[in-house]
């Protein structure tokens, strides 16, 4: 496509290398310039306005305008715009941020570290689980197990934990010392007949059978989701974590809940933990953490990880690890009011009342004739759309119909995002639920035009 030659779409594609891009497609395509936001709503240069249905990525949870974020960052700014936390600095927006975390915590847990995203944030997680398996010269217990399909981020430890081949594919990750376990999808991955418990307990017995293999003496930590988010919004069975958490016990395997996503409300309690019964060692949270309005992201850990951590790190001079923008106190600021106004305006009860309504609405895709299972919690949800439903049957990855599916609802006023063939929805947590019934509206229109387009090619079966 030829582009107006200086125009923002011109410039993009001379000059930016776009993350999660085909970069052949983008030259020939160019780029959908957003150019404000609003409540629920974001608006391209031509001023076409869109529900922001995935509410960005995973993570603008107050929506677009928020003033009480503006001017936490103003007064910052004015104050004190930056400052480091190295070696006994220190300054009150880290402090405070601290403190307001560890007194959200869904278990005890100790301290906070501070990063700048979700992927630095897992990978300080497995830096301190190695540093603390030598602190107690455990020198071989080292190994991480994620989960195929999750999602943990794309640094060189957070993509080998990430258990999706597109984050490995060509990057010669993972790295060792990473392994992979059953993804937790009852609808895709049951034997015929299999309940939820049962296949919960199928899986755990893998997962213990895993362990032995590898030595429970080389495995150090379990890493896991509450909910896969980037994966497919893949809800756990019914008696997952519970089950999971007997084997990590009785090998002495550390438990990270990776609370990206599912941390603040989202799954319509303060963290996912809480919802699905997860007793992490070491949680870690990004995104809502600041409404996404600046990027930092906390890795939080509890005493019996601190404790032999604090002595190496006596014995060793110092704890070798930082980032120069570990706790910057603008983003420090934000985040706190953003815990502030959770509080301040309810948002776990106000997730918990529209919560009922957003699933429903989700549900009501079931009978569609493209859409094999229509899950989700809290507000959190994804359509799974198949050839043919009644045998499972899905498209050729080929075809690319979820990705159409989404480009599609995006023609219709709607931001989603395709995981294969799973549409996910994850609006801000301000949605009311008039917006909620505009969005499925908009999906519905989207969804049906998909449909004509598949049976006139001859692919949809129904
Ligand atoms: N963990 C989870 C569960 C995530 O969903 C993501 C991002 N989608 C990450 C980690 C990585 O976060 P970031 O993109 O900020 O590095």
């Amino acid at each position: 496509m030829p582009f107006q030659p200086n125009s923002p779409a011109a410039r993009d594609v001379a000059y930016v290398l776009h993350p999660y891009t085909n970069f052949e497609a983008h030259e020939e395509k160019g780029p959908m310039i957003i150019e404000r936001g609003e409540g629920i709503y974001v608006y391209d240069d031509s001023g076409k306005k869109y529900i922001e249905g995935m509410a960005g990525l995973w993570s603008t949870s107050l929506g677009f305008n928020s003033e009480r974020l503006k001017q936490a960052a103003m007064k910052q700014f004015d104050t004190l715009p930056y400052y480091h936390t190295f070696a006994h600095k220190a300054h009150l927006p880290s402090i405070d941020l601290a403190e307001k975390l560890i007194s959200k915590m869904p278990v005890p847990m100790s301290k906070v570290f501070f990063n700048n995203s979700g992927s630095e944030a897992n990978d300080t997680a497995i830096k301190i689980i190695w540093y603390y398996n030598n602190a107690l010269g455990r020198h071989h217990k080292k190994k991480i197990i994620g989960r195929m399909n999750g999602y943990h981020g794309i640094t060189l430890a957070a993509s080998s934990l990430t258990g999706r081949t597109m984050n490995h594919r060509g990057f010669d990750v993972p790295l060792a010392n990473f392994i992979h376990t059953d993804e937790p999808h009852h609808y895709s991955k049951c034997n015929p007949g299999e309940s939820e418990e049962d296949f919960a307990t199928r899986l755990a017995e893998n997962l213990e059978n895993m362990i032995i293999e590898e030595g429970p003496d080389t495995v150090a930590a379990f890493f896991a989701e509450p909910v896969m988010g980037a994966g497919g919004v893949i809800v756990p069975p019914k008696t997952y974590f519970e089950k999971i958490q007997k084997v990590l016990n009785k090998y002495d395997i550390l438990l990270v809940a990776d609370e990206v996503i599912c941390g603040f409300g989202r799954t319509g309690n303060y963290w996912g933990s809480e919802t699905f019964g997860m007793k992490p060692d070491i949680l870690v949270c990004a995104k809502a953490l600041s409404s996404s309005y600046l990027p930092i992201s906390a890795t939080i850990i509890n005493d019996k990880v601190y404790e032999p951590v604090k002595k190496a790190s006596a014995e060793l001079g110092a704890f070798g690890h930082g980032y120069t923008y570990s706790g910057h106190p603008v983003c420090a600021a934000v985040a706190l009011e953003t815990m502030k106004i959770y509080d301040e305006e309810n948002i776990i009860e106000k997730v918990q009342g529209v919560a009922p309504y957003f699933q429903k609405g989700i549900r009501s895709f079931a009978d569609h004739p493209l859409v094999g299972e229509a899950r989700g919690v809290g507000l959190l949800g994804a359509i799974q759309v198949m050839q043919d439903k009644e045998s499972k049957k899905p498209f050729e990855a080929s075809a690319g119909v979820g990705p159409m599916i989404a480009n599609l609802a995006t023609e219709e006023g709607l931001m989603l995002r395709a995981v294969g063939d799973s549409i996910a929805f994850c609006p801000p947590l301000i949605i009311t639920e008039s917006q909620i019934d505009e969005m499925f509206a908009a999906f519905r229109r989207g969804l049906d035009r998909a449909l004509d387009h598949l049976r006139k090619e001859g692919q949809a079966v129904a």
